[in-house]
């Protein structure tokens, strides 16, 4: 029995410090880093999981009709299909970055899925004219072969500070919209969704931040790429 708690307790041991901890640590250690510098008004938009068709492009309107510059980490297999909304975001000024090839989870996957993963995303991109060189993980959640990879193939590992649970059937865009003003501080990067998520969630997205924008700008915030931060 004993043998048994103790097996338990190193394997739980194991799999915290391969996958969990960093994880989660890296995520808060970055936030906590940007709210200490506070650094002026300004706010990183970032769009996760696209690009997601016509939503996108409603974005990319909408980015545009601010002259707002953002980050887009998109899954290489969506950025295959729409082509030229990348080359669109590319020619507008805002910054593509990697979000995986399928969006699968890397928490408990091994070296060659993790480098495969991270080879095959960077490459599909390159096909599509990006040097990427951010890279944000599904979910948030990465292993200790994602670290060494990122390190070695010299990409950025970027998290978020505000989300909205935009990818929700339960968020509206007035919720959405509403959790974004709430929940912002001089210096957060915003994670929102411009794919995947529920049915018509990216057009609540886009439908949410019609209405935050404006009081964003209103409230004196300026938007960067996130990296016009370093
Ligand atoms: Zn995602």
């Amino acid at each position: 029995m004993m043998w048994m708690i103790a097996a338990t307790a190193v394997l739980a041991i194991i799999v915290l410090s391969y996958s969990v901890f960093p994880s989660f640590a890296l995520r808060y250690v970055q936030t906590w880093k940007r709210k200490r510098a506070g650094s002026g008004r300004v706010l990183y938009l970032t769009f996760d999981d696209g690009p997601g068709g016509s939503d996108t492009e409603a974005l990319l309107d909408l980015l545009k009709k601010y002259e707002i510059k953002a980050s887009f980490f998109t899954v290489a297999e969506s950025a295959g299909k729409y082509p030229s909304l990348i080359a669109r975001m590319k020619e507008e000024g805002h910054l593509i970055g990697l979000h995986s090839v399928h969006h699968n989870n890397a928490l408990f996957r091994g070296n060659r899925f993790t480098y495969t993963d991270l080879a095959q995303s960077m490459f599909a991109l390159q096909k599509l004219g990006c040097d990427a060189v951010y890279y944000r993980p599904p979910w948030g959640h990465l292993n200790l072969f994602t670290l060494g990879w990122l390190k070695r193939l010299n990409l950025r590992l970027i998290f978020w500070d505000v989300m909205a649970q935009d990818w929700s059937e339960k968020e509206t865009a007035d919720t959405i919209c509403l959790k974004i003003m709430r929940r912002v501080f001089p210096g957060a990067v915003i994670c929102l969704h411009d794919g995947r998520g529920a049915a018509g969630a990216p057009a609540r997205t886009v439908d949410a931040l019609r209405q935050a924008l404006p009081m964003l700008l209103q409230e004196g915030y300026t938007f960067k790429r996130v990296d016009d931060n370093e």
